[in-house]
């Protein structure tokens, strides 16, 4: 097992810290849980280098969600990507069983401008997520004024909105894993033709050549089933689309959740094999041996 998705700081903490120790404790519980590698995966979003890529990014979009927009940068991007990565570095260097990896988000027309900023640092795995559609942070069950938004909004129009940004994403080329894939149902609205978009959304993972994650985080959600849902998970091993295995967590208590469930899933759907990174070049890890899991699932 991996767990190819981490971040070291909660989202509502502006102000944070890098230690090299937090790194360790990542890797002891995900050891302890039968995970034989990690990925630091922060959000590209948490990092002053991200400021000119998003400049005037939501200046069409509407008004009060644009102004929370600007306030949900203000608090997040504080913080230097370069020691970020350094950190990662270190601990890699360290011995620890960690891979250097940024959770990418999508940015509408300006991939080009990510892939150029990040080309210059020596990222593992580059994770794909889409978390927000215009200004509109569909996924942020805290917050009730995007939340409002999905009473207001046809669920149908949502979904195809966010199939077309995964398949934006994936034709740009610039991650390596597709993240939550079917992250909105987040909130545990379903379309009509859900089937359609699992196809389409599993054709956007194999004609990139991305991998996709298989996530335990949403089982803490609304709707309560992990990333991807199991008809999507079918239609991605069908494809031969490769995964990882991820919990997203944002803090060590989090660490390889579930990891046992996962590991269930994936024999059910005869996949023995996870994909690990080095230096965004993919190989095979097995699975692993179910007796070395531990308590966490
Ligand atoms: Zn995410
Ligand atoms: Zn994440």
């Amino acid at each position: 097992m991996l767990d190819y998705h981490l971040h070291l700081w909660p989202h509502d903490q502006a102000e944070v810290s890098l230690s090299l120790e937090q790194v360790a404790d990542y890797c002891s519980a995900a050891t302890a849980a039968g995970v034989r590698e990690v990925a630091l995966t922060e959000h590209l979003f948490r990092f002053v280098q991200s400021e000119p890529i998003v400049a005037g990014l939501f200046d069409e979009e509407d008004p009060a969600l644009r102004a929370s927009m600007a306030r949900y940068w203000e608090h997040h991007a504080r913080n230097d990507l370069d020691a970020y990565v350094e950190l990662a570095a270190a601990a890699k260097a360290s011995g620890l069983p960690v891979v250097i990896g940024l959770e990418v988000d999508y940015y509408r027309d300006r991939m080009d401008k990510v892939a150029e900023l990040l080309a210059g640092y020596p990222f593992d795995v580059l994770l794909g997520s889409v978390h927000w559609l215009g200004a509109w942070r569909f996924d942020d069950l805290g917050d009730p004024e995007h939340m409002a938004r999905w009473t207001a909004r046809e669920v149908d129009g949502a979904w195809e909105a966010y199939v077309g940004a995964i398949e934006e994403l994936a034709a740009s080329g610039t991650c390596d894993v597709l993240a939550h894939l079917d992250l909105v149902k987040v909130a545990g609205h379903l379309p009509a033709h859900l089937e359609e978009h699992w196809d389409r959304l599993a054709e956007a993972a194999a004609s990139s050549g991305m991998s996709a994650e298989l996530s335990s985080a949403g089982w803490t959600k609304r709707c309560a089933e992990q990333y991807p849902a199991r008809g999507l998970l079918e239609r991605l091993v069908e494809r031969g689309v490769g995964l990882t295995t991820a919990s997203d967590a944002h803090g060590v208590s989090r660490v390889a959740d579930r990891a046992g469930d996962l590991r269930d899933l994936l024999a059910g759907v005869g996949v023995e094999h996870l994909l690990a990174f080095e230096g965004r070049v993919a190989h095979r890890v097995p699975v692993g041996d179910p007796d070395r899991l531990g308590d966490r699932r």
